[in-house]
């Protein structure tokens, strides 16, 4: 138990899709005000295709 959050200054969402808290990124320097989701796999628009994976959000691991 020696967690220490050095990373306390970055700002922290929860995932629209998979309830998971995420924390800012570089990438979404310029969009976080608009992030949702926590990855491109989360996201609805990206998940266009014959994924096969796409049922009930059952995030057990
Ligand atoms: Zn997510």
């Amino acid at each position: 138990m020696g967690r220490m959050r050095r990373k306390g200054d970055l700002p922290t969402k929860t995932c629209a899709m998979c309830g998971r808290p995420f924390a800012w990124r570089k990438k979404w320097a310029d969009s976080w005000d608009e992030v949702r989701y926590c990855s491109e796999r989360c996201r609805p628009n990206r998940a266009r295709g014959a994924d096969g994976a796409g049922a009930a959000a059952d995030a057990k691991d």
